[in-house]
This record gives structure tokens, sequence and C-alpha cells, in this order.
């Protein structure tokens, strides 16, 4: 028999009322009741829920696609499913199971992009924490067949940060035609998707070349220790070099890297990496910035073949890859724990680019 939850009425949650009003925290939001989920919806009690800098683009509204107000943001929840709504058929998942929410909520898996597994470019899809609440809450509803279990040797805080920045840089990295011993370049090494990537290419059998983060304040000795010690092979100083191009091309044999997965929002970091790939080099376009343009030399792209390639998030596999990996225990997240409380002053954090590693909000305090 399936183990039975009792289910509270309200909950705490972190509400987003409008664009510019402080973010409120309450206890008393309603929590969907089982009779009122619909066939395949599920309720999810969450652990704990990463905070992702798409979080902060959500609360701000300042992409060029809006968020739903009121809102309640976080798309790297983990927790267990407490009820399933009736009529549901043949669901992956039971009552009871330890699942993770990620940032694509819902897909309809019968589109052309979802035929093609590209699910996370749905028609129709649904993004926790953006089009549907998310997971800075005590539950959440979720679809049965999105939710991602999570392995039993994971804990909940750590899996949390893996559901979104884990399968981003997974997935970049993976379709990045980079092969065992090739070369990569992961800017932004030292940052919360940047130390993942690290791990996930040297696990990947990849050589990694690690340069220093963009926006934070303090690149230089630390964060040559932590990548290195992460699996990075070379390490360029952002802020030390003259000559970020010949810097990199030194590191990697003198022709370039094969790859680059670049996530920072400003525009040079791609424009770059065109002048530091190889012959054949593939540009991982995996920033989310509000406004910036990707601009490259067209004459340089064309003559030395480069790939360039946007790369979204990722799918219900690319899920399962990225933690299965990481249970493995060839990556791990750095990550502090805080109180729901703590969501405004993490904001503040991440906007100031102040915060290293990741933030995991615990649900249970
Ligand atoms: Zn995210
Ligand atoms: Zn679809």
């Amino acid at each position: 028999m399936a183990p039975q939850f009792t289910i509270p009425k309200t909950q705490k949650a972190a509400i987003v009322e409008k664009t510019d009003a402080p973010l409120k925290i309450v206890d008393n939001h309603p929590v969907k009741q089982p009779s009122e989920l619909a066939p395949g919806e599920c309720l999810v009690e969450l652990d704990c829920s990463g905070v992702c800098h798409t979080d902060l683009h959500a609360r701000n509204n300042d992409w060029p696609l809006p968020a739903k107000l009121p809102l309640i943001g976080g798309h790297e929840g983990v927790g267990r499913i407490v009820a399933i709504g009736e009529h549901t058929q043949s669901s992956p998942v039971k009552v009871g199971d330890r699942v993770g929410i990620k940032w694509l909520a819902y897909s309809c898996l019968d589109c052309e992009p979802c035929r093609k597994g590209l699910e996370q470019s749905c028609l129709n899809g649904q993004y926790s924490g953006f089009t549907v609440d998310g997971t800075f809450s005590q539950y959440v509803v979720s679809w049965v067949t999105h939710v991602t279990p999570i392995p039993d040797n994971l804990s909940s805080a750590e899996a949390a940060s893996i559901l979104c920045a884990g399968i981003t840089v997974y997935r970049a990295i993976k379709y990045s035609k980079a092969k065992i011993g090739d070369w990569i370049v992961l800017p932004g090494a030292g940052g919360g998707l940047g130390h993942l990537a690290v791990q996930y290419a040297a696990a990947m059998g990849l050589r990694v070349v690690a340069v220093g983060q963009y926006t934070y304040v303090n690149t230089g000795a630390e964060k040559k220790e932590l990548v290195m010690k992460l699996g990075a092979e070379k390490w360029v100083d952002f802020r030390e070099t003259k000559d970020l191009v010949k810097d990199i091309k030194e590191a990697t044999d003198g022709f370039g890297a094969h790859a680059a997965v670049v996530t920072a929002a400003n525009g040079a970091a791609y424009a770059q990496a065109i002048d530091y790939l190889r012959m054949g080099g593939t540009l991982m376009v995996v920033g989310l910035p509000a406004r910036a343009n990707l601009s490259a030399d067209i004459f340089f792209t064309v003559v030395k073949s480069i790939n360039i390639i946007g790369s979204y998030v990722g799918n219900r596999q690319d899920a399962r890859e990225a933690l299965d990996i990481a249970s493995r225990g060839k990556v791990k997240c750095y990550y502090v724990t805080k109180p729901l409380s703590a969501l405004s002053e993490t904001y503040e954090g991440l906007a100031e680019g102040k915060i290293v590693g990741r933030v995991v909000l615990n649900m249970k305090e």
C-alpha cells in the first residue's frame, strides 16, 4: 500500500506580488489538496530548493518573456511525492518517491520539438517558478511525467542544484562535440554553474581550461586552487591576463580549444571564444542574460568552421544522466543551506555577483 501523508491546508511560501514590491514570505499560502489535483498532476512536499540566477530574472521580470504574477519562484526543488491526481494513467512515479522539480515543469511531449527530444523548447511548455508556481514553498504541484527521480545515495540538498545548474552545464558539454582528451574552456569556472561544469567535463574525460569568473570580486589564488582541485588542468585568471585569447591558445597546445561553454551574461565572452577556439571548434551558448547580443566575427567563424550552438537546460534524459553522474560521486555541488526567509538577501547577493557556489533553501526550517 502506498504510504499515507497528512497534507496541511496552508504552507510557508515566498511570493512575488508585483515586480517592484519586496518579496513576501507568508505562512498561510493554500496547499492544493489531493482531491483538487488533475489527472497527471502530483503534489510534492519539498525538502529544499536551490536558488538560481534565473529566479532573479523571474523576480525582476526583466526577460523578453513575462513571468506570471503573483509568482512563487524556484526550480531546483527536491522532495517527496505525497499525492497523485485521481485517474492518472500509468504514472512513472508513485506516492512516497523522492523527486526533483526542474525548470521545465511540463511539456506536451507531442509537438515537433518534443518529438525530437527538445522538450525544453516545447511549444506548449510550462516553466517552474516562471509560468507556473515553483519551489520556494513547502509544497509544489508538478506533473508525474516531468518530475525527476532522485538517486537514493544523493541527499536532497546535494541534488537540488544539479536540477538546473548541473543539467544545464552537463547538456552543454555533452552536445559540444568535444571528445575524450579534447580541450574545453570554461569561463566563470569558480561560479555556481562553472564549478559544476569543471567536474562534469573532467568526468567526461575532457581537459579543462578554467577561466576566472567575470563578475566575481575575488578571482585569484583561492579560485584557482578550487577549480584545480575540481579537475581543471589549466587556469587563466581573467583579471590578471593581458591577452586572454593568447593565454588560452598557449594553454591548449597553441591551437586553441576544441570547445567552450560560455555561461556569461556579457557579449564579449562569446566573441572572444570565436578567437580562442581551434578549427572546427564549438561555442556552446548557455547564458540567459536579460538583454545582450551575440556578435561573432563572420569571417573567422567561416574560415575556422566554428560551430555555434545554443543549449537550453536539458530534457528528462539529460536530467537523469546529470543526477546519475553526481550520485556516483563524480560531481559535487558546493552550497550553503539557508532558510526560506533568506531568499531576499540571496537575490541581492546574486545581483551583486557575491554568491560563490550555490544557495540551497531548507523548506523544513
Ligand atoms: Zn536555473
Ligand atoms: Zn511539446
